[in-house]
């Protein structure tokens, strides 16, 4: 998924920008599970034509447009989750009016108002949970009180009713399950390189700087650019340029140890976080990445690569300098000529 930068304004629903991309990228992944069980709650409907007419059904055709057009105008707004959640609420009052045709508190479809809260957790955080049980409460309490009981349907309808909604909660868990694995691992892993990405770095940073101020262990980084990359694309077009890419980052890692991190941390640069490693370790490393990458030509195409080296030398340290301290070294390498290692 393109990682895209969203303007944050705080609201009651999406307290940061984390819980914001996170509703926008689950409800994507769970729009056609959640089409899919309306689909299958109109089958109930559809079958309980003879008794009720068309009515409920086109009331139904109204819920699936409302959904999609939620989900489909929620990136192109900056509040999106009140949109969001407007479409959620719209589903549980007409799954409501289903419950008010079909009996009130005898109604065989009361239980559907419980399937569309399986999704919420996951799309708004606790705030939204908590308001989507307040609102079905409310719901279920004007449906129970609201409306006298009747029997329109034949009781074979219970039975009926009940399996779908085993089916559409069946649908919509195991859904979600699969969307948030995806959600994590896409988090943090570059679809081209299959490195990890900048999110995964400043993580383990964050845990590293925590581990060195205990165990006073040395902290290395290695930060590497592509020389004249620009060129490759600009002459050779950008799908080699992206094999390139890929290429390089199998060679660098041929070279790394199991504990070892290597990164993607923008288009053409890479960073090696060592654990454990002090500055000549570092260096020693870096030659040899440095030697992995032009071991060989590109299928005809010669590429080098400039690295910058820089390390804490043990104890406490601020993850942000130790990259800059790279950077300014692997920027010294550029400008000694290239296809080099320059230690901070
Ligand atoms: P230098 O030796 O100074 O690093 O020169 P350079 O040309 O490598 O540096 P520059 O940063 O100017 O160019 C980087 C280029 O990388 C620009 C951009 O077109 C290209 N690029 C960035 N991301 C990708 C990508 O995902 N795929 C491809 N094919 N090209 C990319
Ligand atoms: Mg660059
Ligand atoms: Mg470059």
């Amino acid at each position: 998924m393109e990682p895209r930068l969203i303007e944050h304004r705080p609201t009651w629903l999406c307290p940061d920008a984390a819980s914001r991309e996170r509703l926008l990228d689950m409800d994507e992944r769970l729009r056609r599970p959640r089409v899919g069980t309306l689909g299958l709650l109109g089958v109930g409907v559809a079958a309980a034509i003879p008794y009720l007419g068309w009515g409920p059904l086109g009331l139904l055709g109204c819920a699936i447009l409302a959904l999609v057009a939620a989900s489909r105008l929620a990136r192109r707004v900056s509040v999106p989750e009140y949109g969001l959640a407007i479409s959620w609420s719209f589903t549980q009052i007409l799954i409501a009016v289903s419950v008010g045709l079909t009996g009130g508190p005898e109604s065989y479809v009361l239980s559907w108002l419980v399937v569309p809260l399986v999704t919420l957790p996951a799309r708004f955080g606790s705030h939204g949970v908590a308001a989507g049980v307040a609102f079905t409460a409310l719901l279920v309490a004007a449906v129970g009180f609201g409306v006298p009981a009747t029997h329109p349907l034949p009781e074979s309808y219970a039975t009926g009713a009940t399996l779908l909604m085993l089916v559409g909660v069946a649908i919509l868990s195991s859904a979600l399950m699969r969307s948030d694995l995806e959600h994590r691992t896409e988090a943090v892993v570059d679809d081209l390189t299959g490195m990890l990405n900048r999110r995964a770095l400043e993580q383990r940073l964050e845990e590293l700087e925590a581990q060195a101020a205990i165990s006073g262990q040395s902290i290395a980084a290695i930060a590497a650019d592509i020389d004249h990359f620009k060129r490759v694309n600009d002459e050779h077009g950008h799908a080699r340029g992206d094999a390139v890419l890929v290429e390089v980052a199998n060679r660098l890692r041929s070279r790394l140890r199991a504990f070892d991190l290597a990164y993607r941390v923008g288009g053409e640069e890479f960073l090696v976080l060592l654990p454990g490693a002090g500055v000549d370790e570092a260096h020693t490393l870096a030659d040899a990445l440095r030697e992995a990458v032009v071991s060989d030509s590109f299928d005809g195409l010669p590429v080098t690569v400039s690295f910058g080296v820089a390390a804490t030398g043990g104890g406490p340290f601020d993850g942000e300098a130790l990259l800059a301290e790279a950077d300014a070294a692997l920027y010294v390498a550029k400008a000694r000529g290239r296809d080099r290692v320059v230690v901070a």
